[in-house]
Parts: C-alpha cells; sequence; structure tokens
C-alpha cells in the first residue's frame, strides 16, 4: 500500500528475485515483490490461462498491436497477426539492432522459455563468471539451482521411440553423421507429464504447440518451485501488474521507491511510493539496467559506478533452419519442449538446440537455436531526449556468431546434401540474426556491483538477476542465473542482515 515500509523489496520475479525472495523469507525477513506483468493465475474465457504459438490471442504479447514471433515467416508467407494491446505475456523488445525477447508475469522468463537447464562445462565457467570460485559453484549452488528448479533428462528409451522427438532423431542423425557430439539437454518440464500427454491420458501442453506464451501443464514455472515455496513461508507478498520506476536514498539507510499501479493496456491507474531497508533490482538484465542507468543519470543513484549499463551480451543467439530429403521427415507432431543439443564449442563456439517447429503439419525442416561465442558486448545509455535507455547493439555483430554456428551446419549439409531453409526469417533470408532470447549482463559482477551484487555507493541495494553475468554463460543461461543468486543472497545473508 502507498506509503509502507518494508524490510526487504524485490523488484521482478524471475529467477533471481524468486530465490532472494525464498532465502530472505527462510531466514525470516518479510518480503515484497514488485512485478510489471501480470499474475497469470486466472483462466480467459477458453478455461486456459495461456494461449498456444498456434493461435496467440490477446495473452501473447506485451503492449503490442501485432504479434512479432520470433520465427516470423512460414513457407515465405509472414504469420504475424493483429491482436488487442493488453498486458500480455512475451515483450518482444525493439532496440536499435536487435529485439530481445523476454518474459512479462509472476514467473518472469520462466513462463515463457523452453526450460531447457543447462550447467556450463566445468572447463568453461572461467569464462562464464571469471570472479567467482567456481569449486563451490560446481559442489554447492549449481546443485542447490537444480533442485530447487526441479531439473530432469528424457527418458532414452521413451526418446527413441515417441513420436513427438522424431525430430529430434533427425538432429541426432545428421550430427553423428557429421562427427558432432549429440548430448541430451536437462528440463524443467515434467517428462512423467509429456509421457502422458503422448498416451493420450493428460490435457496436452508440449504436445499442444504451447510454448513462447505460457504452457497450461507439465512446466514447472517458478510459480511451481521457488515462487510457491517462498509464499508457502507467509512472508512473501507479490504486487503484479506494479511497475517500479526509481529507488533513491530516503536517509536512516531506508530507500524511497517509486511503483506505478497498470490496467491491462498498460497505463498507469496509481502512482505509489513505499520505503525498503533493502532493495534487490531482480528486473531482468534489461530491466535491471534500464532501471540502473536511469537513476544514475536523472540523479536518483548519482553515485552509481561508471560499469553500470556495460557488458551487455545477447548470449550469441543467432537461429536457422535445414531443408531435410523427402525420406527424412521431422514429424507433424513435435513436442514444443527441446531436449538435444549438438556440442561444437570447443572447436567452433558453437552450441546447437535442436529446436521444434510445432506447426502441426510436416515441413521436412530442422530447426536450430545456436548459442555461440560471440565476444561482441553493447552499453545501455540514457536518452535525456527521449526520456528513455538505448542499447548500442548492432545488427552487424552477429556476423561472428552466424559464422560460428556455420561450423556446424554448413558440415552437416554438405554431408547430407542439403541446405539452409530461406523461408523462416523472411524472403530468401537464412539467418535470424536479429533478436535474442537471452540477454546478460549490464550490470556485470564485480565490475558495476563488488563480488556479490551489491551495488557500488548504495548499502542495501543489490543486484541478483541476468544483469550480473557479463554477457555469455556459453549455456542456457537460467540454471547458472539461479545459481549465481544462491550463491549471493547465502552471503548477503549471513554478513548484511
Ligand atoms: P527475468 O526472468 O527476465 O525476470 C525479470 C522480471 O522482472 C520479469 O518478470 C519482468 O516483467 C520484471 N520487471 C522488469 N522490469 C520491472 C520493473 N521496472 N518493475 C517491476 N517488474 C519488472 N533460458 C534457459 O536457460 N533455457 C531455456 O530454454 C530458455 N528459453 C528461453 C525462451 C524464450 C522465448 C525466452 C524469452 C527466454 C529463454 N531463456 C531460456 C532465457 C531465460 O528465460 C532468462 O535468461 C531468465 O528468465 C532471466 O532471468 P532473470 O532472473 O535475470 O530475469
Amino acid at each position: 500500500a502507498n506509503g509502507a515500509h518494508v524490510p526487504a523489496l524485490v523488484i521482478g520475479t524471475g529467477y533471481g528475485g524468486s530465490v532472494a525472495a525464498l532465502r530472505l523469507a527462510q531466514a525470516g525477513v518479510d518480503v515484497h515483490m514488485i512485478e510489471m506483468g501480470m499474475a497469470w493465475d486466472t483462466p480467459g474465457s477458453d478455461g486456459k490461462i495461456f494461449c498456444n504459438t498456434r493461435e496467440p490471442d490477446y495473452r501473447s504479447y506485451w503492449l503490442r498491436t501485432r504479434t512479432k514471433a520470433p520465427l516470423n515467416y512460414f513457407l515465405g508467407f509472414p504469420i504475424d497477426r493483429d491482436i488487442p494491446r493488453y498486458t500480455g505475456i512475451l515483450d518482444a523488445e525493439d532496440f536499435s539492432g536487435i529485439t530481445v525477447y523476454q518474459g512479462r508475469g509472476v514467473g518472469g522468463g520462466s513462463l515463457v522459455n523452453g526450460g531447457m537447464a543447462v550447467t556450463p562445462k566445468r572447463e568453461n565457467f572461467a569464462s562464464v563468471l571469471p570472479s567467482v570460485n567456481a569449486d563451490e559453484m560446481y559442489a554447492t549452488y549449481y546443485p542447490r539451482a537444480n533442485a530447487g528448479l526441479g531439473v530432469g533428462t528424457i527418458d532414452p528409451a521413451w526418446f527413441d521411440s515417441t513420436a513427438c522427438y522424431q525430430y529430434s532423431r533427425v538432429g541426432r542423425k545428421h550430427a553423428q553423421r557429421s562427427g558432432f557430439p549429440f548430448v541430451f539437454v536437462p528440463d524443467v518440464y515434467d517428462w512423467d507429464y509429456m509421457k502422458q500427454e503422448a498416451a493420450g491420458t493428460v490435457t496436452k501442453s508440449a504436445l499442444a504447440g504451447e510454448i513462447l506464451y505460457g504452457n497450461n501443464h507439465g512446466k514447472k514455472s517458478l510459480q511451481r518451485t521457488y515462487l510457491a515455496q517462498a509464499r508457502a513461508t507467509g512472508r512473501v507478498t507479490i504486487s503484479a501488474l506494479h511497475q517500479v520506476t526509481s529507488v533513491a536514498p530516503a536517509g536512516g539507510g531506508r530507500y524511497t521507491v517509486v511503483i506505478d499501479q497498470l490496467n491491462t493496456t498498460g497505463d498507469t491507474t496509481t502512482t505509489k511510493t513505499v520505503t525498503a531497508d533493502r532493495v534487490f533490482f531482480a528486473a531482468g538484465s534489461v530491466g535491471t539496467s534500464k532501471l540502473l542507468v536511469k537513476l544514475r543519470a536523472t540523479g536518483a543513484l548519482p553515485a552509481l559506478n561508471g560499469e553500470v549499463g556495460k557488458g551487455w551480451g545477447d548470449n550469441g543467439n543467432v537461429m536457422c533452419g535445414r531443408a531435410n530429403h523427402l525420406w527424412d521427415p521431422t514429424g507433424s507432431l513435435q513436442s514444443t519442449i527441446p531436449c538435444s543439443g549438438i556440442d561444437n564449442w570447443a572447436a567452433g563456439g558453437a552450441f546447437a538446440e535442436v529446436a521444434p517447429l510445432p506447426t502441426g503439419i510436416e515441413t521436412w525442416a530442422s530447426f536450430y537455436l545456436s548459442i555461440t561465442n560471440n565476444t561482441h558486448r553493447a552499453q545501455f545509455s540514457w536518452n535525456a531526449s527521449t526520456g528513455k535507455v538505448d542499447l548500442n547493439w548492432q545488427l552487424a555483430w552477429k556476423q561472428p556468431s552466424i559464422d560460428m554456428a556455420k561450423t556446424i551446419f554448413d558440415k552437416i549439409n554438405a554431408k547430407e546434401g542439403t541446405i539452409y531453409r530461406t523461408d523462416l526469417f523472411g524472403i530468401y533470408k537464412i539467418w535470424g540474426d536479429h533478436l535474442t532470447y537471452h540477454p546478460l549482463g549490464g550490470a556485470v559482477l564485480n565490475k558495476a556491483t563488488d563480488n556479490y551484487g551489491r551495488l557500488a555507493g548504495y548499502p542495501g541495494l543489490y543486484v541478483i538477476d541476468g544483469a550480473l553475468i557479463p554477457g555469455n554463460t556459453t549455456v542456457n543461461p537460467f540454471v547458472t542465473i539461479t545459481a549465481l543468486a544462491e550463491r549471493n543472497i547465502e552471503k548477503i545473508i549471513a554478513t548484511d542482515l
């Protein structure tokens, strides 16, 4: 409520925020979480909370009047459609050189993502978080994060027989024939539930095209894991459709936090001011960076250091499809949950997920999201004339990612006698190089903050999300975001409270 005081305020309800809230509550601290997106706990008139990828409706996009699907063409035809402006679940946030996809709602990115829960290889960790003790991470915090998230791996025998992973088996065959290691990738989807979907005994979700705009069943989003546990402590409250716009010192070691309450068309209905002893920035890489850069430039937090806004990367994301021969169908029924990848990181700087194309019809396409070792880093800056935060990423900076992905797919195409698809991202366009699903950095650990996320210059202010990670995790990022948050909050609880 307006004028209230809270011991701990958490901005955002994604991975970092959920870990912070749970561990603070378990330590006896009352926590209030502020989330700009919706609660996503109430079914629409069709009886479902979330819509699927084939029929995106008002629930699909954050304040857009037309969908902006990551794969925006099919067979050379644009597939986007008009929708009513609504506080939907997926934000396709446009910067000058890149569109950054993010989840909006209680659970953050866990609502919209593929659930691929990957721990980086130990030998790559020093490049991911150079100032963090790897032994502690692999002995304690990665296992804690994997347990808290409910990570599991597909039953290999079922994988070999089920129709819904024909596309992955084709991916495996092609990878192995070209000599690339094929790996199963863990996921937070409930694999037993998916087996029952395939058997026709439960309501379908992964097998009904649900992903990107939410999964109605099967996926263990944060709502079902960390946030459920946090709520069960009785110490955590969450305000959805509330957006933090300012944090500034209030005297007495406290902070004043200004919050806009939004309606479902995105207008501010009320502005509230609360005070907090501690504020955790967990608005995601982009959300946290935008807030901090604005607050430094506009005088609310002028002592934030020059590293704030720097070190942003796209985790090297690039997408492509390959056209298979007619004797290599990938299946009309495709699970939306990827379960496998092709690992060419050491030799070629690329780790490619074998991704679904859950159109419901046979496409003879293999589709991949590659994570590559792209070293370009962009910076957020305050634009006083527009009153917005800009990001200086350039479209051309994806070229190294394309080159690294080609170390896998040029070789597979040569071996198989196949070609790239040119009809998925435009007309005669091979590479999905205009986007990322994996924003990282902007308030980098041990640079913008100390080695545990404490913001320089402001005792009681912390960063605890993907903004801490300097641009690349070598694999999908949320397990690392969660594990780092577990490490940092343990230290903060032990020494700062
Ligand atoms: P987020 O999860 O982004 O949470 C931040 C929250 O803060 C959001 O809910 C946001 O609405 C809220 N917020 C922002 N600003 C404010 C504000 N001012 N006031 C109040 N609230 C605010 N990663 C994987 O590891 N595996 C995958 O398979 C995978 N697939 C993905 C697929 C898609 C389509 C997308 C978009 C992402 C995917 N990711 C995947 C990435 C993963 O979801 C993110 O890395 C992760 O969610 C980031 O966690 P976070 O805690 O940093 O922030």
